[in-house]
């Protein structure tokens, strides 16, 4: 699933080709992406301009000349822009045409991105509404509101992680890779999780997670960037997908924790 470094690199990569686009017509072949009535979205989106392209968590918005286009990619939702050319696939979704023959095409082989317009100021409304602070948009995050969330929870701290109501951009890759350079063991609980412990995961998952900006997100099975730009942050990868701990030496653990496959070393992470 793209993380925030790799909607990140979307993000900036759509913007240099869309920024003052009017969409002139759009198809859409699998109305289940759409989160709105189909008649509704056609006539909120058509003939509008893109002015500018954002990302909150790993959410993209393209900011229209009136209201917002959110879009999520979930596991495997991808973007293609055609400059004048034409692509056929079964498992493209939708299709926005602009006025200067230019195509995006969104395509997800597993149906389970998301595209919603919101007319409103759209951090005020769901599901943005309701993200915790961005690790990399939010710079004075406050870690006591943070601290009262997880300290109640008696949920691995791995999971907790996850939960975006709570921190928006970390999905399964980095959790890993900030547990494993905080030295916290995914399964460690909530409760037992100190503020020193959450300082160190604030500072690394800024980190990691500008790192891997830097280096265009990470390339593996379920993300490969569409638009011409290829991931190189898995050279990196410490743990997540690894076998040995590249600290102690000793076979890496691999569990799974709420259902997603976890990398951590028992010995260097407590
Ligand atoms: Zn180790």
């Amino acid at each position: 699933m793209p993380e925030l470094p790799e909607v990140e690199t979307v993000k900036e990569v759509l913007k240099q080709h869309l920024v003052h686009k009017t969409i002139e017509s759009i198809d859409v072949f699998y109305p289940g992406i759409l989160e709105d009535p189909m008649d509704e979205f056609l006539k909120n989106i058509l003939n509008k301009t893109i002015i500018d392209i954002k990302r909150y968590g790993k959410y993209l918005i393209f900011e229209l000349n009136k209201g917002y286009l959110l879009s999520h990619l979930r596991m495997e939702g991808k973007y293609y822009y055609l400059e004048n050319s034409f692509m056929e696939d079964k498992h493209i979704h939708v299709v926005f045409h602009f006025k200067d023959n230019s195509t995006l095409y969104y395509k997800d082989v597993r149906k389970f991105g998301r595209m919603k317009y919101i007319d409103k100021n759209i951090y005020d409304e769901l599901p943005l509404s309701k993200l915790g602070p961005d690790l990399i948009l939010n710079e004075n995050i406050d870690l006591d509101d943070i601290y009262h969330k997880i300290h109640r929870s008696n949920k691995a701290i791995k999971q907790l992680l996850l939960d975006q109501e709570i921190l928006a951009g970390l999905g399964n890759i980095y959790v890993d890779e900030v547990l494993f350079s905080a030295r916290i063991n995914p399964k460690k609980k909530g409760y037992r999780i100190t503020k020193k412990n959450l300082k160190d995961i604030l500072i690394e998952s800024r980190r990691i997670l500008t790192l891997a900006i830097s280096h265009k997100g990470t390339t593996i099975k379920s993300y490969t960037s569409s638009l011409g730009v290829e991931g190189e942050y898995q050279a990196f990868l410490q743990v997540h997908t690894k076998n040995i701990c590249p600290n102690c030496k000793m076979t890496l653990n691999r569990v799974k924790i709420d259902r997603r496959m976890t990398y951590y070393c028992k010995n260097c992470q407590r």
